[in-house]
């Protein structure tokens, strides 16, 4: 069989069970093996077609090595269109990783997906997009300063997908552990890049051709499938995100949009209460280039505006 497809299940706490979709597409050839990871947040969608039609179009006679595409990796958040965290527990599985056997509903998701996929790579592909309240401007990002080698082709995952944005955050190994999918990969020897493109919950058919096209350039430059690998050569490059969060709940007003460049002190927008006074301003701590955003008014105490990638790490 050199195109196959399981779905994996597994036990979780209270009866519950955790279903892991994989596509596998094994060539004709030996070679690396990549592994990607699709819908880890549940309102995610160009990522998901995009990971379907890649197992879809790649034929075995084209591919050295092997191809693992985990198309939906959050199942119960994809089904219940639960934005960032799974609804059984409410936890974000991008912060859980390596996730534990024992643990919650995704605390033993992220534990399956990383111990049964994402460990058996040489190489791994995290696809996400603006879940369904955020926008972006497309971006990729990979931790470093685990291993040089890792390091380098984290890099080189981030840059060869093709996107306009690419920011390179130092790992910060004093944290136990990454929670994070890629940072989690590369502290374990695996290269990887979070990716993102697409917005708003929306299926944009844009979104799932940058996706797609920059999936199958990855895998062109490893060698994995046939042909030649472009050069992204028009990227800017970034050493870290700042995120910008309400100081009070309240309605926000919000003056800037994704990929807007800010000068620190700059003003982002204004909180006012349900009668319309105003709460107080929020400015940008930092120059630095918008990359996501939260653009819905709805705001709770330290809640999420947006991620500000800065040219320093801060
Ligand atoms: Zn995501």
């Amino acid at each position: 069989m050199a195109k196959f497809t399981k779905m994996h299940v597994y036990p979780a706490e209270g009866g519950e069970t955790i279903h892991i979709p994989a596509a596998t597409v094994q060539g004709e050839r030996p070679g690396p093996h990549a592994v990607i990871t699709a819908g880890i947040h549940g309102g995610e969608y160009p990522p998901v077609a995009a990971a379907i039609q890649l197992y879809k179009q790649l034929d075995p006679a084209q591919v050295s090595g092997t191809v693992t595409i985990i198309t939906v990796s959050n199942v119960s958040a994809f089904e219940h269109r639960s934005m960032f965290v799974t609804p059984v527990d409410g936890k974000n599985p991008n912060r859980c990783f390596p996730g534990r056997e024992d643990g919650s509903y995704t605390e033993r998701m992220v534990y399956y997906l990383f111990r049964d996929f994402i460990s058996k790579g040489d190489l791994h592909i995290d696809a996400h997009c603006g879940d369904l309240i955020e926008s972006l401007a497309p971006f990729a990002e990979y931790s470093w300063g685990v291993d040089p080698e890792v390091d380098r082709k984290s890099k080189e995952i981030a840059v060869y997908y093709g996107l306009p944005n690419v920011v390179g955050e130092l790992c910060d190994l004093t944290k136990e552990y990454a929670g994070l999918n890629y940072e989690n990969s590369a502290r374990h020897g695996i290269p990887s890049a979070l990716v993102e493109a697409g917005q708003h919950g929306q299926l944009e058919q844009d979104a799932v051709e940058i996706h797609l096209a920059g999936m199958k350039n990855v895998l062109r430059h490893f060698g994995v499938l046939d042909g030649e690998a472009w050069e992204n050569d028009g990227y800017e490059l970034f050493q870290g995100v700042t995120a910008v969060e309400a100081p009070v709940p309240g309605i926000f007003y919000c003056q800037v949009k994704p990929g807007d460049y800010l000068k620190k002190g700059q003003s982002i927008g204004r909180l006012e209460d349900y009668f319309g006074t105003a709460l107080g301003e929020v400015f940008a701590p930092a120059d630095g280039k918008v990359l996501y955003i939260t653009d819905n008014p709805a705001m709770i105490q330290d809640g999420f505006i947006l991620d500000l990638a800065t040219k320093e790490k801060i």
